[in-house]
């Protein structure tokens, strides 16, 4: 059984994206500061229930864009995307850029995407029209043909990032740093000190360890610390129009839906040869299916996709589906790939493939390339779908992405700030207080809930 100490500044739960960015911040911070980390100093424990990567940023498809139509996420995703730009070496960050590629009825929204990207300084070209947005992506793709597309935002930084890569170079920081990663340790229970509201110590499987802070990064398993921290299962949630619903359930699951086409990497090289952007399709031309010409939907649909060596093909997803039991009854574990109901069907892998063939002509008749393996995983959605990053019960932090998140690791460089005593602006929009207050976050037209 792993040894804790009996004592630690900091307690971190969860060794994923969020986990790990933290306490490698946290620590960069304090000794920046002239406060030693570890024994003789503060001590950063991150436990993990089992490995660095076991989670949610373990399997993430890793596409990290800045595409994002409300205000407040595009800030912080730039944020992320220059965090990721220190040291694409260590964090696998490839830089490749990202496309939104759209139908008329997201083209306004998108083009003030492009508004305010401009403004903020962050490089992207906004093409208009529908020969015009055909001729831009000929010019990348010889072969591209996807039908009602009447806008292109192609945004010059972000891309994708190799997940595990990703993790074990941060994990390697942090270590380095005098952060405490042990593996093996579940949290069972928060206890809180006699005298006030704060965590005084974490019970785990491996025993107890008093604390001043506890940060929370727990992904997809939130819903089950938020209970041992007995927030409220259903909260009030007033609209941006003022009305409000009462009882509206804090925590809902979505079933991700991702795949890989068994190609070759370099099948999907750009005209000039180079590795192409992450592209990313909306439109709301009806999908046929590729294997035998079936009607698919005629409803507005979207897939993204990537060359990717690590995947070993060409990978991607579409939208999520709902997971309908509420969440106090869904079974996060097993998790991702061996869970034995949240894994992809045989309706993804159809509509994927035949999404593919509908956007570019060389991936017809492909569809037998898909790679027949479990995929996918869960991710627990807050009332909006976005993210919560706040404080409870006086000391401790909760970093719930609402599976926004792998792309964030600026999020924990945040985080460290404020367990600092440094507010951050980029986070305010984000605390729990604003579904009660109706300062909740624009929506928009596109079909997946995290755009
Ligand atoms: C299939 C899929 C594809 C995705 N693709 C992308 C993408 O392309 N881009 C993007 O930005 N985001 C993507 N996401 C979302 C992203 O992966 C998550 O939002 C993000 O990784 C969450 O990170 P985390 O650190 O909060 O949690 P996780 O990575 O899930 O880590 C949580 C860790 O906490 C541990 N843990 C849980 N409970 C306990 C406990 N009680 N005690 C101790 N340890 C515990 C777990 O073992 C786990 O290792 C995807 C998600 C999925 C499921």
């Amino acid at each position: 059984m792993p040894t804790l100490p009996a004592h630690a500044h900091y307690v971190i739960i969860g060794a994923g994206i969020h986990g790990l960015s933290t306490a490698m911040h946290l620590a960069q911070k304090l000794k920046i500061r002239g406060t030693p980390v570890g024994a003789r100093g503060r001590r950063i424990v991150v436990l993990d229930k089992s490995s660095v990567g076991a989670g949610a940023s373990g399997i993430a498809c890793g596409v990290i864009r800045n595409n994002y139509f409300q205000p407040a996420m595009r800030e912080l995703m730039a944020h992320c995307v220059s965090v990721w730009e220190t040291d694409p070496d260590a964090y696998s960050y490839h830089a490749v850029g990202y496309m939104q590629i759209s139908p008329e009825v997201m083209h306004q929204q998108v083009g003030e995407i492009y508004e305010q990207q401009k403004a903020i300084g962050y490089e992207s070209v906004f093409i208009e029209g529908r020969p015009a947005s055909q001729k831009y992506m000929e010019g990348i793709f010889h072969d591209w043909q996807a039908k009602n597309i009447t806008s292109v935002l192609h945004e010059k930084r972000g891309g994708y990032a190799n997940n595990m890569a990703s993790l074990r170079g941060l994990t390697a920081k942090a270590a380095a740093l005098g952060v405490e990663i042990i593996e093996g340790v579940t949290v069972t229970a928060l206890n809180k000190g006699s005298r006030s509201a704060a965590i005084a110590s974490v019970e785990t499987s491996a025993g107890t360890i008093t604390c001043e802070e506890v940060v929370v990064g727990v992904g997809p398993w939130v819903h089950s610390i938020w209970n041992m921290l007995e927030l409220p299962q259903s909260i009030s949630v007033k609209g941006r129009d003022g009305k409000s619903h009462d009882g509206v359930a804090m925590w809902h699951y979505m079933a991700l839906q991702e795949g890989t086409l068994g190609v070759d990497p370099n099948f999907l090289k750009t005209n000039a040869g180079a590795m192409p952007p992450v592209v990313h399709v909306d439109t709301d031309a009806p999908l046929y299916s590729d294997r035998n010409g079936a009607l698919i939907t005629d409803q507005l649909w979207g897939l993204y996709y990537k060359p990717d060596f690590h995947f070993g093909g060409v990978q991607g997803g579409a939208m999520p589906a709902e997971v309908t039991r509420p969440a106090d009854e869904v079974r996060v574990d097993p998790y991702g790939p061996q869970s034995p109901e949240f894994v992809v069907n045989d309706n993804f892998a159809d509509m994927w493939t035949s999404a593919l063939a509908h956007c570019q002509k060389r991936f017809e008749g492909q569809h037998g390339m898909y790679k027949k393996e479990p995929s996918g995983g869960i991710g627990c959605f807050t009332p909006d779908s976005f993210p919560v990053f706040d404080r409870f019960a006086d000391n401790v932090y909760i970093i719930a992405d609402s599976n926004h998140g792998y792309k964030m690791i600026g999020v924990g460089d945040l985080v460290a700030d404020e367990l600092l005593g440094q507010p951050r602006a980029l986070l305010e929009p984000f605390r729990f207080s604003r579904y009660a207050t109706g300062k909740s976050h624009p929506v928009s037209n596109s079909p997946f809930p995290w755009s």
